[in-house]
């Protein structure tokens, strides 16, 4: 963009419309503190000043930062839980000739404008002495476009619209930007324990579960001594990738082999796959505690293999106390996977590796478990004192600045 267009342009700075934290009543400034301490953590590798308006949070970048910049802390922010929209804006004076010079220069390399696109300007006037009313302002940015490019308007439908806010102390020109990824900020609903497979849903149940505010930590359960290290690895990359919507988050993995033997040795095939949930469950309990979770969450979809039936779930609720959060229940795969193709999980999770669940794969597994025979196979192994054995050898896993 060449030096002239810069000043016509303004200053580049980023609006984000938040979500469903507007609806909150009284508790809603404990909401955006968060938000706003989130997106701060979020861009802690750029200057911004982040300023709250009403409804929007505005992030001022400072002078002469350019477009790339400006376009790199959209790109980063958008993946912040609680937002919904993400502008990239320019900052201009408080008058109809530089909003309207703003306006027509912001759309001139536009591919909507060479195809002479219907457009539609929409202006808001949240400081009432700009001399201007708001269709007095869209009528004049209008028509200069018109007149400037030949574009027809079109209120209802147009393919291309400029937005202008008329704010305090400056008027925000821009068109349509990133989408959120709505929901509320993370750590305003608590914190849970992810079970996390390196399949492909448990990552989405993450990204779920992060997006109604939960922070969660990941738990992972390895077939070690048995299998090799690669489904750490899997797992580790997997919360790397989560970890750019929340931060700062934790991966702990449990060596599970011997625990699987044990399951197979007491001989009861069909239930092993049951029994070896419930075992994990029990352990994320007792890891839960300590971490002072408040919930477990799981990638479980209803009917999608065995272990999911509603029988088969219901026993594994009954393996624990904390509440199993399972985001994905209603669900289809196709459904699931394209959430995880859109969060960035899904080549992750579609890469080879040697999960701990295939060294327990009978031939047919029961779908009707019965709780009575998963508690003598429990009893038998003192799944109890096992579960606080496992968490015992938890190891961190700490991931490094990316
Ligand atoms: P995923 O794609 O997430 O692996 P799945 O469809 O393969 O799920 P299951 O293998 O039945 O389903 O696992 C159901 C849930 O149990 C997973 O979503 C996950 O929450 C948990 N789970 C399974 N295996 C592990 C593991 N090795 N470590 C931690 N959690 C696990
Ligand atoms: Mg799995």
């Amino acid at each position: 963009m060449s030096v002239t267009a810069m000043s016509a342009l303004g200053e580049p700075c980023v609006l984000l419309k938040l979500g469903e934290v507007v609806l909150k009543g009284r508790n809603r400034e404990l909401f955006e503190s968060r938000l706003r301490a989130n997106i701060k953590a979020a861009l802690k590798e750029f200057t911004v000043d982040i300023r709250q308006r009403h409804g929007v949070i505005a992030l001022f970048l400072p002078k002469g930062t350019g477009v790339d910049v400006a376009e790199a802390v959209a790109r980063r922010v958008s993946e912040v839980p609680g937002l919904v929209r993400v502008n990239l804006a320019w900052r201009v004076a408080k008058t109809p000739e530089a909003v309207t010079e703003a306006a027509v220069e912001l759309i001139k390399e536009r591919d909507e404008v060479a195809r002479k696109a219907r457009f539609a300007v929409r202006s808001r006037r949240r400081d009432k002495r700009f001399p201007l009313r708001s269709n007095e302002l869209d009528r004049l940015v209008g028509g200069t476009i018109n007149d400037t490019y030949g574009l027809p308007v079109d209120l209802k439908n147009p393919e291309l619209t400029v937005y202008i806010e008329v704010d305090r102390d400056e008027v925000f020109v821009f068109t349509d930007g990133l989408p959120g990824q709505g929901g509320l900020p993370v750590g305003s609903s608590g914190r849970a324990l992810v079970l996390m497979s390196g399949g492909i849903d448990s990552p989405v149940a993450a990204y779920r579960m992060m997006r109604r505010g939960l922070r969660v930590d990941f738990l992972h359960f390895s077939g070690i001594p048995f299998t090799t290290s690669e489904s750490i690895y899997k797992a580790y990359a997997l919360v790397r990738r989560l970890d750019r919507f929340q931060g700062r988050s934790r991966m702990w993995v449990v060596p599970f082999g011997k625990a699987q033997q044990s399951i197979k040795a007491s001989g009861q095939d069909r239930l092993a796959v049951i029994a070896q949930r419930r075992l994990m469950l029990k352990t994320a309990e007792e890891v839960a505690h300590r971490i002072h979770a408040e919930a477990l969450v799981t990638g479980d979809s209803l009917g999608q293999v065995s272990s999911q039936t509603l029988t088969n779930i219901t026993a594994q609720d009954h393996a624990v106390d904390l509440p199993i959060l399972r985001p994905l229940i209603g669900l289809d795969k196709t459904e699931i996977m394209a959430e995880a193709r859109r969060i960035g999980t899904l080549e992750i999770s579609e890469l080879p590796d040697e999960d701990c669940c295939t060294l327990l794969a009978p031939r047919s597994a029961e779908t009707r478990a019965k709780i009575e025979d998963l508690k003598q196979i429990e009893k038998r192994l003192d799944a109890e004192e096992l579960a606080v054995q496992l968490a015992d050898s938890l190891q961190e896993y700490k991931l490094e600045d990316a």
